[in-house]
């Protein structure tokens, strides 16, 4: 792995003196071209960037970001699990309060604690896969990416007998080859849209204070039951939070739902989820 990093590095050292050399030969041109080239440089990385890294991009692929803005749904969702104890504690708040979620899991987070992936599909919790073990889909060789994806649906098919239709990609970090890689296998991308950063643990108040003001009908709400392959990350601010994040949506009028629950209802970015539903239709798969 270092050795690959060092050869994209070198290789990104090319690219800079190439365009130094560019830079040179632009120099020698008129000078309302030269502007041009700088102006069109800067928005071509400005487009790249904002494709890869914001969750809200559809340039590269669609992802699916919000549900119905007019409904009354709204789709709580769990990264990075599981991971003992806090995945078990959430599980008993949804259930207690008789709450459905999805949950994000990391293949590696997968083997370590089958038993919680085996709960969440037995209490009618949807999953998704999360990639094996959260590395960057952005830097990575296209055989690197199928085997995080691979691997997990693998993992998630042996323990509870279906393969998931989601993806979020570790981070949201997204680029056209993870699109074609997602289409090809039948899954469809997802991002969000309401993010109270709970992974940063700034306190349950601050996480419950962030989530409910920009609250939305339709929001895909980002929460994590574990911390990347660490296991027993403490989420215990997260889990602190929940009921209270449960009871203001529910005060709004606001149910929460699985993420395909959601997406039956319409939204933004499910050009491919729809894709799968219509092909799920034609040859059914035995997806729950
Ligand atoms: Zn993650």
């Amino acid at each position: 792995m270092r050795r690959q990093g060092r050869r994209r590095f070198s290789s990104f050292i090319r690219a800079v003196v190439r365009s130094l050399r560019l830079r040179l030969v632009l120099s020698s041109a008129p000078p309302g071209l030269r502007f041009h080239f700088v102006e069109v440089a800067v928005l071509v990385a400005y487009l790249f960037a904002h494709s890869t890294l914001s969750p809200r991009s559809q340039l590269f692929g669609p992802a699916f970001i919000h549900g119905d803005r007019k409904g009354d749904m709204v789709a709580l969702t769990f990264d990075d699990g599981p991971n003992e104890p806090y995945t078990g504690q959430i599980l008993n708040i949804l259930k207690a309060r008789g709450v459905k979620a999805t949950f994000f899991v990391i293949g590696e987070n997968a083997l370590q604690f089958p038993d919680a992936v085996r709960r969440e599909a037995a209490e009618g919790m949807e999953i998704g896969n999360h990639s094996y073990n959260h590395g960057s889909m952005v830097r990575a060789r296209n055989a690197t990416i199928d085997w995080q994806i691979n691997q997990t649906q693998e993992v998630i098919q042996r323990l509870v007998g279906f393969e998931p239709i989601w993806f979020r990609p570790p981070h949201g970090f997204r680029d056209v080859r993870l699109f074609s890689k997602t289409r090809h296998d039948d899954l469809a991308v997802v991002e969000w849209s309401n993010m109270p950063r709970d992974w940063t643990r700034p306190g349950a108040d601050v996480i419950v204070e962030r989530t409910l003001r920009r609250l939305k009908p339709g929001d895909i709400i980002l929460l994590h039951d574990g911390d990347n392959v660490y296991v027993g990350g403490d989420r215990s601010q997260t889990v602190a939070a929940l009921p209270r994040i449960i009871d203001g949506i529910q005060a709004r009028g606001l149910r929460c739902v699985t993420l395909s629950e959601l997406a039956a209802r319409g939204g933004r970015g499910l050009r491919d989820y729809r894709r799968i539903e219509e092909k799920e239709e034609r040859e059914p798969k035995g997806r729950p």
